[in-house]
């Protein structure tokens, strides 16, 4: 999934401007590539109508380039679709708080339910895991093995007591040894079923579990949103637990599940050893489908730390062509304060293209720092009128920043190359577009 919306959206990065189809292009590659990771259909369409409609109302001139503002209401809108925050368990003011782990065999219960004991232990809880899954065979060995590992208590009465009566009493060996967690592990099957069911809602009605939390296999896309959908109804679940998304790299359940079902994804499992599970936060999961990783903090860091007046006021002689050494050198700082240079300069529409242009002067902090010595060697006056540099003055600032005077040549090179691509991007007039109201 990631490979393709960054294909999709490096269209619109490499693009100066975006008009109407622009967009409806990138939603129409977003959309098939949101489809062929599985993710449900209406949630797909619904995604696609939101941004379009969002991409088209906002006012694109408070952000510093239509395509970031593009990918940023992708990414929010995604972030929207997990659930905008992250869902924690909820804990009975009266402990135990129970927690009754459920689902298909398989999607990992076990593990979970393990881990979900470490994680709460190292939180200062004293948890105690119950083996309720009395049918298939070693299941009760295994969650014993879990619990030695982890250094916590496992409750079992063998296979010969119903579940319902493993449960009622667990509750009451909790109580007794001060154990303020209780963590359910139950059958599954490989289908939903009413005999399962009914089993799991006898446990539910005879314990009344703080929290249901429904396991699933994110691997299995499509099917983990539809079961889920199964579970909800039948016991009403309070939260999901997302297993083996180390091995899912297409992200549809994890973006489907809570449209669908309208129950939070708690918690991730990011592999088999029992320190991997995680919080689930739709924020960073939103982030990772688009495949961006940092790219997308940065995008916000640029639209904090630069002066937005100073963007306008530049973006608007860049328009005019009127851009100088002066311009360039604030330019230069702005982005320094930044971070990681080229990835910064990518962020900046047409950059990556310009990066190219530019030569040398833009990955490492050396060569700007030469590039700003040799500007700041100019006089203020050659900085607005950089045509007055003649061989004398070259040979000045060369020696005043320590450069020679190739090196200033290959700047007012690269600096007029630049000043030609930018009249290319800005010569489709964009802004005056966007502000009649749409691409
Ligand atoms: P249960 O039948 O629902 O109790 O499932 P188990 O807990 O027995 O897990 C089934 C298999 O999935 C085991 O081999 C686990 O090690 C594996 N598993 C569980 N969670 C994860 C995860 O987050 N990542 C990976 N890679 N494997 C997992
Ligand atoms: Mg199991």
């Amino acid at each position: 999934l990631s490979d393709k919306l960054q294909n999709a959206f490096s269209k619109l990065r490499s693009k100066g401007k975006l008009t109407e189809s622009d967009v409806k292009t990138v939603m129409r590659e977003v959309k098939m590539a949101l489809l062929e990771a599985d993710v449900n259909y209406k949630v797909v369409k619904d995604f696609v109508k939101t941004v379009q409609e969002r991409c088209v109302g906002e006012d694109v001139m408070k952000s510093l380039t239509p395509a970031q503002m593009v990918i940023k209401i992708v990414n929010d809108e995604l972030t929207k679709l997990m659930g905008d925050v992250q869902s924690k368990i909820t804990f009975s003011q009266q402990p135990p708080t129970i927690i009754m782990m459920v689902g298909l065999q398989g999607a990992g219960k076990t593990t979970t339910s393990g881990k979900l004991g470490g994680y709460l232990k190292k939180q200062g809880k004293l948890p105690l895991l119950v083996a309720c899954d009395i049918y298939r065979p070693a299941a009760i060995t295994q969650l014993k093995v879990v619990g030695e590992k982890l250094e916590i208590p496992v409750f079992e009465m063998g296979d010969k007591q119903s579940p319902v009566n493993i449960a009622k009493a667990s509750i009451e060996f909790a109580k007794s040894n001060k154990h303020d967690v209780v963590i359910i592990d139950t059958a599954g099957r490989l289908h939903v079923d009413e005999i399962l069911m009914q089993e799991l809602k006898d446990i539910q009605s005879s314990v009344k579990p703080q929290e249901i939390l429904l396991v699933v296999d994110s691997m299995t896309g499509q099917d983990a949103v539809n079961v889920s959908e199964s579970f909800n109804e039948a016991l009403g679940i309070d939260g999901v637990v997302l297993t083996k998304l180390d091995g899912d790299t297409r992200g549809g359940a994890a973006l489907s599940i809570r449209a669908v079902t309208n129950k939070p994804i708690k918690f991730v499992g990011m592999g088999e050893k029992l320190d991997n599970l995680e919080p689930f936060y739709p924020d960073r999961m939103a982030s990772r489908i688009l495949g961006m990783g940092d790219m997308l903090s940065l995008i916000e860091k640029a639209q904090d730390a630069m002066d937005m007046e100073k963007a306008k006021e530049l973006e608007l002689k860049m328009r005019k062509n009127e851009m100088d050494f002066e311009d360039f050198l604030t330019q230069l700082e702005q982005i320094q304060n930044l971070g990681p240079l080229d990835k910064l300069l990518e962020l900046v529409p047409g950059m990556g293209a310009m990066k190219s242009q530019m030569g040398n002067i833009d990955t490492n902090g050396k060569e700007v720092n030469r590039t700003k010595a040799i500007i700041q060697s100019m006089t203020i006056e050659e900085r607005r009128n950089p045509q007055i540099l003649n061989a004398s003055r070259k040979k000045r600032i060369a020696r005043g920043s320590g450069t020679n005077v190739q090196d200033v040549n290959r700047l007012i090179k690269q600096f007029n190359e630049m000043k030609k691509m930018m009249k290319m991007f800005q010569s489709g007039g964009m802004m005056g577009k966007m502000k009649k109201g749409g691409f």
